[in-house]
């Protein structure tokens, strides 16, 4: 029920917020800032509780939208200083063991950083716990919901009981597999479509050194690019390193015993085998199976005054950008500016973010399968090294004017949609540059082949 909030002037209103993963976590915090009463229901239990991986990756690389959105809650330095672990470009293997680097920003230096998943989720929860006006409910699973009447239905996992809750408003931050959007699916014109690519993810993992250091240069983000598949590795704060394999799940297959997988490693990631340890690696590679990847595309994010869905529940990426939390982070930031703009008038603000959201939610999905092919395959490639040398160069001579795409992505707050149209214009100016170099040097040769020859 909508009410006077003792914070300020404006409305208090009743929000329920579906999940508290990094998103729903970091959304509760704005509301509360704001006045907002808050309940956060959490199908799990408390993270702060059982701080062990769940599966999805161990480590996150924050960038710039997530920094941004972590400064809003008073979290960014923290996270940053205390937690985060620069990386300030790619370090690439060769499979003869030796590597180079490609950095991320050569003009401006500035870093993507490593941070624990778990640590961050427990930081935001906790944070949560220095506003009155957030509740928390872990053990509580979404298994009904009426949109129009904000009505939900929990399941309580250790009770088995079920509870049905009232809100002014429900956001569903509750993931790629999202109840709340399931709920959205029934309103007509929701437009939904969802991508598994044919490629899987296993985690690995290379301990620290024997006198508690790091076994590889930390400052990086470690990448073996294969051509159809590759791995990549990410420092913890513990020095060891979260290393991923992404691969086609019938390569996955093919690996089905300790001779192939080790013949495998010897071949391509040579140099991983001792940093890894080979029993360690067999032990891990066979332990789990590779896990899926999906991208979900759907709009709009609302039902009325009533509902929306942010983070993965809106919009699932594959994760090649390292930008699903980053943009699901930026989420929370473009709503609240529209919570400020339209006064709380849920109408406004709900209509609003669905119509400009989803254009920039789409172009980050289209980027980050893109940028599979990248990492895995063009960074090995003399055209993408060349590409990368001038648009270096000419971010370097003009910073304003020629921002390179990964730049825009990760270091800018630029939709990311026009992050796209940035690089078409700069595909079509390069383009003409040079065909008018071509020309030039074609005139200029014959000039001087007629100098030579004929005068
Ligand atoms: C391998 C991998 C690597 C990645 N690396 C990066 C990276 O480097 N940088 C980056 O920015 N992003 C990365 N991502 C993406 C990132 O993990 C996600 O975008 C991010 O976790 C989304 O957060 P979320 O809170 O929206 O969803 P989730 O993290 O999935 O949280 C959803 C929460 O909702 C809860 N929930 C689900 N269903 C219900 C229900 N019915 N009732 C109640 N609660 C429910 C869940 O238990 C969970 O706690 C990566 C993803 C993967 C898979």
């Amino acid at each position: 029920m909508a009410m006077q909030n003792g914070y300020s002037n404006k409305t208090q209103l009743d929000v329920i917020v579906v999940g508290a993963g990094l998103v729903g976590s970091l959304e509760a915090l704005y509301l509360a800032k704001r006045g907002h009463r808050v309940r956060l229901y959490e199908f799990r239990e408390d993270i702060r509780k059982t701080p062990q991986a769940r599966g999805r990756s161990i480590n996150l690389a924050l960038s710039v939208r997530g920094r941004r959105a972590l400064k809003d809650v008073g979290l960014e330095t923290h996270m940053i200083k205390e937690h985060g672990i620069p990386m300030t470009g790619r370090r690439i293997h060769r499979t003869d063991g030796s590597t180079y680097v490609i950095p991320y920003d050569a003009n401006t230096k500035q870093s993507i950083y490593s941070v624990g998943r778990n640590y961050l989720n427990g930081l935001l929860l906790q944070e949560s716990e220095q506003y009155g006006n957030v509740e928390r409910y872990f053990n509580h699973k979404l298994i009904e919901a009426n949109l129009k009447k904000g009505s939900l239905t929990f399941l309580k996992t250790d009770t088995n009981e079920t509870v049905t809750v009232t809100a002014d408003l429900i956001i569903g931050a509750d993931g790629a597999f999202s109840a709340v959007r399931k709920a959205m699916m029934k309103q007509p014109f929701f437009d939904y479509s969802q991508k598994y690519i044919e490629h899987g993810y296993l985690e690995l993992c290379i301990p620290p050194a024997d006198n508690g250091g790091f076994l590889m240069p930390a400052n990086y983000l470690h990448i073996w690019p294969r051509g159809e598949f590759m791995m990549i590795a990410l420092p913890n704060q513990d020095c060891s390193w979260t290393v991923t394999l992404f691969m086609p799940f019938d390569k996955f297959k093919n690996l089905d015993t300790e001779e192939k997988l080790l013949a495998f490693f010897e071949k391509y990631f040579p140099d991983s085998i001792p940093l890894i340890g080979k029993k360690k690696l067999v032990e891990d590679f066979f332990a789990v199976k590779p896990s899926p990847l999906v991208a979900v595309k759907c709009r709009p994010y609302h039902v009325e005054d009533k509902a929306l869905i942010i983070g993965d529940a809106a919009h699932a990426v594959v994760p090649f950008y390292g930008q699903g939390m980053n943009a699901g982070f930026e989420d929370c930031t473009l709503l609240d500016q529209l919570f400020q703009k339209h006064h709380d008038n849920l109408a406004e603000i709900l209509k609003e973010f669905s119509e400009t959201r989803w254009e920039d939610t789409f172009a980050i999905s289209d980027l980050a399968m893109y940028n599979y092919i990248e990492m895995r395959d063009l960074v090995t490639r003399p055209s993408y090294k060349f590409r990368k040398a001038m648009d270096d160069f000419i971010f370097w001579l003009l910073p304003n004017f020629w921002v390179p795409l990964y730049n825009s992505v990760t270091f800018s707050t630029m939709p990311y949609s026009l992050c796209i149209k940035n690089r078409e214009w700069q595909d079509r100016v390069l383009k003409k540059l040079l065909k008018i170099v071509g020309i030039g040097a074609l005139i200029g040769g014959a000039v001087a082949f007629k100098i030579k020859y004929y005068s």
